[in-house]
């Protein structure tokens, strides 16, 4: 290493060797899931007809290291560890005494953090003999992931876009395709809930709550089929923790320890994967405890205006009941260009610690969020998913912050996806079409009107 190092690598032995579980660590323990119909505490087998077993325990588990299984670490060699940059260029065109590091995570095949718990998840599906797998996807970031993880298992992977996406964005679908995946644009009639939607709505441009309806009833259907979920729950946060952990360890290559930890949030899972362990090392009293910050769009603020109750992961009621910060399962954002960041919910573990004041939340509108993107790509030459600009944008303010205050910060981020399929999105940011979208202030409050009552 020498004074102006830029990349911190990791030879592929320092992939880790096991995932961080969090809820090891947690100062009081999250509130239980809840059945839809009894309001009762579920139990694994509930859960059994959608998921492997090997993942409703990881579910559940309060084991703080879940070891990697080798088949999964052999794939992960295909681009993790992950690199760790030093913004040197991004902290001299910002003018800022501070530190930036970012993760990359969109040198992963699909482009984005996702094949890090899409690959375990199709692992133990595999394992346990399910033969197909059905999911839902926004952006088509999820999708992509899925059906490339299917392809290295050899599952049959069927993905229900939400439509604005579907119709937004073609080359995720065919990317889907490449990897030998379904995808049907969402609300779709091959489903009684998408038909349902589609007879109250024959233009409905769908939503990740709707297309996880559709996903899940599919699978219920066929014990053969099984349901992935691509953020949100327990194991996903859990599997993306192989960020942080690989993050931590650069860090120490640059003999640095981050201030500031910052991640967009749209169900929580990449913002879990780089921040989890940090907070971990601060609850235990191992090392002092960041800022930690996560990031969502104006236009579909789950952490900063939502409600911290129980709620139904999808709009059609099939899913269990999760205690989470939440807009109502019946709200549907506006459609910005941050497809993976329009989901009414929020993962439980993230909730919690934001309920327990373990983590900050800011929210930013698109067109700021492009703003910081352009400065980012114009220095640092990777242009970003419109997921990643929110943690990008987060991160100069930060820098900024620090440039005020004369303070020498280590600001550390996590840069989820690249935006090579997203360029549709940066045409209208070029030609000024890209607006502000602003949700409905009467629709959100009737969504958290009609939250499920728990006693
Ligand atoms: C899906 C996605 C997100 C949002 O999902 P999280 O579970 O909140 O991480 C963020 N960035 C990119 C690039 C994505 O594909």
């Amino acid at each position: 290493m020498t004074d102006n190092t830029i990349k911190y690598q990791l030879d592929e032995e320092h992939i880790p060797k096991a995932w961080y579980n969090i809820q090891a660590d947690m100062p009081t323990p999250t509130p239980p899931v809840l059945h839809p119909g009894t309001k009762q505490p579920i139990g694994p087998d509930d859960l059994s007809p959608l998921f492997p077993m090997s993942l409703i325990m990881q579910e559940v588990s309060t084991e703080r290291e879940i070891e990697i299984p080798q088949p999964v670490r052999e794939i992960y060699r295909m681009w993790r560890p992950t690199p760790l940059i030093r913004a040197r260029a991004l902290e001299k065109a910002l003018g800022t005494p501070a530190k930036i590091f970012y993760k990359n995570e969109g040198v992963s095949p699909a482009g984005s953090h996702k094949p890090n718990t899409a690959i375990p998840q199709a692992f133990y599906n595999k394992e346990a003999g399910v033969k197909r797998l059905t999911t839902e996807t926004g952006a088509g970031q999820w999708g992509a992931s899925l059906a490339l993880a299917g392809a290295m298992f050899g599952l049959d992977v069927t993905v229900y876009q939400v439509r604005v996406s579907f119709d937004q964005k073609p080359y995720r679908r065919a990317l889907m395709e490449t990897y030998g995946a379904r995808c049907l644009p969402s609300p779709s009639d091959t489903t009684a809930f998408g038909r349902h939607v589609l007879a109250t709505r024959p233009d409905h441009p769908g939503s990740l709550g709707i297309a996880i309806s559709e996903a899940v009833e599919i699978a219920v259907q066929d014990p053969e089929t099984k349901y992935a979920l691509g953020s949100v729950l327990n194991h996903v946060m859990l599997h993306q923790t192989v960020i942080g952990q690989e993050a931590m360890e650069q860090l120490v290559m640059a003999d640095a320890w981050p201030d500031v930890v910052i991640g967009c949030a749209g169900g929580g899972s990449n913002f879990a994967g780089i921040s989890f362990p940090f907070i971990g090392k601060g609850l235990r009293g191992e090392a002092k405890k960041p800022r930690i910050i996560a990031v969502e769009p104006a236009a579909c603020p789950t952490l900063t205006r939502g409600t911290y109750a129980y709620d139904f992961g999808d709009t059609g009621h099939l899913t269990p009941l999760v205690k989470m910060y939440t807009l109502g399962s019946n709200f549907t954002p506006p459609g910005f260009h941050s497809g993976g960041l329009r989901y009414h919910g929020m993962s439980a573990l993230v909730s919690h610690l934001k309920e327990l004041g373990e983590i900050e939340a800011v929210a930013y509108q698109q067109r700021a969020c492009f703003d910081a993107a352009v400065t980012f790509a114009r220095a640092e030459g990777i242009v970003p998913a419109p997921e990643s600009t929110h943690a990008i944008k987060a991160a100069i303010e930060e820098a900024l912050r620090c440039k005020r205050e004369g303070k020498a910060e280590t600001i550390l981020f996590n840069l989820s996806g690249h935006g090579h399929f997203d360029m549709g999105a940066y045409i209208d940011y070029f030609s000024g079409r890209l607006v502000d979208a602003s949700y409905d202030e009467g629709e959100l409050a009737a969504a958290l009107a009609d939250l499920p009552a728990v006693g």
